[in-house]
């Protein structure tokens, strides 16, 4: 008999071992990007395909030539990588049967009870492989966030928006990997994380909170945004008007986005240095690179003073098929 702390270990451990294989760890320490889980998924040699699933969430098909994943397009994008993420890890455990499953995430919830143990074996090693401490500690580390900031719903809705996860199984992760005690994680899940979205746009009334808002600042420079074209990007830069510098907007349209809004305010701490921040809300579809340049716009020598680049998947959740990675490879 296995017990389920034996069975949440050997996930973990299985997980730690596959991104040491892919060198996941490495290609991921900046913390500018999520665990490609499909592109894991995709470099195995396992079949994966999106289907409107009756009921299920995904679903693992061991056979002996080539094992399969089916997972749902019923629901979004970070749901859908959770998903692949536990049908990854009943192949990587070796599990030999049918497994169809209605949920996932149930390790991280602390609901185990009614699993056998290759659930929660493949489940701990979703949530390790996805949410790894090291990952985590990556992100904080770039985005100069801390304790005090995981207090604050906002800050872990944009945290779970960069790991590429829902904000709830974010949470859950700041709790298994002890980031944050039991009390603060229940309190955080109290927070719905549309109450974080519109205090990221006060002033705007989008017809529904489906959409995700990033807030997105230097410090997310080179970075890699996993998203939907639904979303609403607010890049908020500091901009050196006093100067005569000013963040160069054209490269947005360039780009192929669109601008929704562009305004300017000034930084509370800093109100005597002129400084300010620029603040633009962009919204785009499919994959862009966005290269904007801060410079005086009567420079004939186009000399920037700043650059800000950032890469863009505005792609949502998989449709019905192989996934869109593998058919760019295909073509
Ligand atoms: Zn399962």
């Amino acid at each position: 008999m296995v017990s389920r702390r034996d069975a949440i270990l050997t996930g973990v451990a299985r997980a730690t071992d596959l991104h040491e294989r892919l060198g996941v760890r490495d290609e991921l320490a900046a913390g500018d990007r999520a665990v490609d889980v499909l592109g894991a998924v995709q470099r195995l040699g396992l079949f994966l395909m999106f289907r409107p699933l009756d009921g299920l969430l995904g679903a693992y098909v061991p056979t002996r030539a080539l094992s399969g994943i089916l997972v749902t397009t019923k629901r979004d994008l970070h749901v859908q990588r959770f998903t692949a993420a536990h049908e990854l890890g009943h192949h990587i455990l070796e599990h030999k049967v049918l497994s169809l499953d209605a949920v996932v995430g149930f390790v991280g919830r602390g609901e185990t009870s009614k699993h056998d143990h290759q659930e929660i074996e493949a489940d701990a090693f979703a949530a390790e492989f996805l949410l790894p401490k090291w990952l985590i500690a990556a992100h904080l580390l770039r985005q100069n966030w801390g304790r005090s900031h995981l207090q604050q719903p906002d800050f872990v809705y944009q945290l779970s928006l960069r790991l590429g996860t829902s904000y709830s199984a974010t949470c859950w992760a700041l709790l298994s990997q002890r980031f944050l005690d039991r009390e603060t994680v229940m309190r955080l899940l109290s927070v719905e994380p549309k109450v974080a979205k519109q205090r990221a746009v006060p002033d705007m009334k989008p017809e529904n909170w489906h959409r995700d808002v990033w807030l997105v600042s230097e410090k997310d420079r080179g970075a890699h945004i996993l998203g939907s074209p639904d979303d609403l990007i607010v890049l908020e830069l500091d901009e050196n008007v006093a100067s005569g510098y000013t963040w160069d907007a054209k490269a947005i349209a360039l780009a192929g986005m669109s601008l929704e809004q562009d305004d300017r305010f000034t930084a509370n701490e800093d109100r005597l240095g002129g400084r300010v921040q620029r603040r633009l809300v962009l919204q785009g579809e499919g994959h862009k690179r966005l290269f904007l340049e801060e410079r005086r716009a009567w420079d004939v020598s186009q000399q920037s003073r700043n650059t800000f680049e950032i890469e863009l998947a505005l792609v949502g959740r998989e449709p019905e098929g192989i996934p869109r990675s593998g058919r760019v490879l295909a073509a």
